[in-house]
């Protein structure tokens, strides 16, 4: 059985928390795209932890993780997070990586930081670390897979060619230093002593697992808003966000994926530049980003402050639509116990039409959001086990968003820790 576990939206919408809760009865946890530019925060018995590249079951011993052939690899850093998770207690995770990923080389994140400042004020807010020239160079077959790390002939030959590519850039479009072959084959020396121990063919792996009957989980990084097909072109990210991506890159059939999980926060919040309808500004925004998350909403990877939103039902309903949602994982909804009254976004007008349909990003950029004002519950809903037991607001606020993004909200986290879920 595989369930995938994704988000709706710009992505922080809390996955890592639900993927850690549904972990305690999967057997694999797979990363399946994206790389160490998102975090996913997780508080558990051995504290509060910010994941970049590990899956967010790697705290159980009976899970093991997988880093998917879709995932971009930086090997220094998820060997460093292997680290640091030893350090603070957690049982060593089994990993395993696949033998068909690529790896995040540190040109991919040179360029990366050089094309941001190239762009200036028209950057893309990048969190430089390197996934657009990654994704960029695997698609034009001049990455590296880890297969390649044990065939030297074939690294040597690439290592050249890379640096001829390369260095016509690095050189002449922004003025660096070029890059020395002898320097990437010494990086990807030591990349392959870090990486050895746990480099296997996870898809054959995988499928074993499925035949055995094993439950896989499938998590995603950022939400649908972020895809590079489906959302904000060109303020996504560089591979596919989608569920149906996760077949692809973690190697398995796609009618295996019996369940997809999509997660949607109870209000909106996107880092980074890019279209966002229901955004708000000031005072109300600060204290909502201050009273947001675990602590405040600040990206995992970067500390940068999120940019903050009322929860938005035409980006939600098309965010689920596209990840063809079996099941709805609302969370976050706990924060949002001060406010006396709730706007909630459920159209767009755009030029004087209102629409439903969440639209490219032209007519996006001109659409204002149609809101409609929800009363508050006014009480702090932490530790309420039972749906039944939450504030008649609070329901009518949940089943309100269910009606209009059109799929079952069928979880509702009240805090970030891993027993703060009520399933209806
Ligand atoms: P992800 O990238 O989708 O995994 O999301 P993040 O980890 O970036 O952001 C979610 C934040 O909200 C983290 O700080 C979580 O600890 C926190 N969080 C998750 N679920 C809840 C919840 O139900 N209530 C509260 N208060 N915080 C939550």
């Amino acid at each position: 059985m595989v369930e995938a576990v994704v988000g709706a939206n710009w992505g922080d919408e809390g996955k890592g928390k639900i993927t850690d809760t549904l972990a305690e009865k999967a057997d694999y946890i797979v990363r399946f795209q994206g790389g160490a530019n998102a975090g996913h925060t997780i508080v558990n018995q051995y504290g509060k932890f910010a994941l970049h590249t590990l899956p967010s079951g790697c705290f159980y011993q009976h899970t093991t993780s997988v880093i998917g052939n879709g995932v971009a690899l930086n090997i220094p850093v998820l060997c460093k997070e292997v680290q640091t998770l030893i350090e603070r207690g957690v049982p060593a995770p089994k990993l395993a990586v696949s033998d068909r990923a690529q790896i995040v080389m540190s040109y991919h994140i040179l360029l990366d930081a050089c094309e941001e400042e190239r762009l200036g004020g028209r950057s893309f807010g990048s969190t430089k670390s390197g996934i657009a020239p990654f994704y960029s160079d695997k698609f034009a077959k001049i990455g590296f897979q880890v297969s390649e790390l044990f065939d030297e002939e074939t690294l040597q030959e690439k290592a050249q060619r890379v640096c001829e590519l390369k260095n016509a850039l690095l050189v002449h479009l922004y003025h660096k230093e070029p890059l020395k072959p002898e320097d990437i084959l010494e990086e990807l020396h030591t990349y392959r002593d870090m990486i050895a121990p746990y480099v296997c063919d996870t898809s054959t792996m995988l499928q074993k697992a499925i035949d055995e009957g094993k439950t896989v989980l499938l998590e995603g990084q950022l939400g649908t808003l972020k895809d590079p097909d489906h959302g904000i072109y060109p303020m996504v990210t560089s591979s596919s966000t989608l569920a149906g991506y996760g077949a692809v890159g973690a190697g398995i059939p796609p009618y295996e994926i019996k369940k997809v999980i999509v997660v949607c926060k109870a209000y909106s919040s996107a880092v980074g530049a890019g279209e966002f309808v229901s955004e708000i500004f000031g005072e109300e925004a600060d204290e909502l980003r201050r009273r947001g998350g675990d602590g405040g909403e600040y990206g995992a990877t970067t500390g940068r402050p999120r940019r903050m939103g009322w929860f938005d039902c035409v980006a939600s309903r098309y965010g689920c639509r596209l990840q063809g949602a079996t099941d709805v994982a609302f969370t976050v909804l706990d924060v949002l116990g001060y406010l006396d009254e709730i706007p909630v976004c459920v159209g767009y007008d755009v030029d004087g039409e209102i629409t439903t349909d969440f639209p490219t990003t032209a007519k996006l950029a001109k659409a204002k959001p149609v809101y409609e004002v929800l009363p508050g519950w006014k009480c702090d809903i932490r530790g309420i086990k039972k749906y039944e037991e939450l504030p008649e607001n609070c329901r009518n606020y949940i089943e309100f968003v269910e009606k209009h993004i059109g799929f079952p909200i069928t979880m509702v986290s009240n805090g970030p820790g891993r027993d703060d879920i009520i399933y209806r």
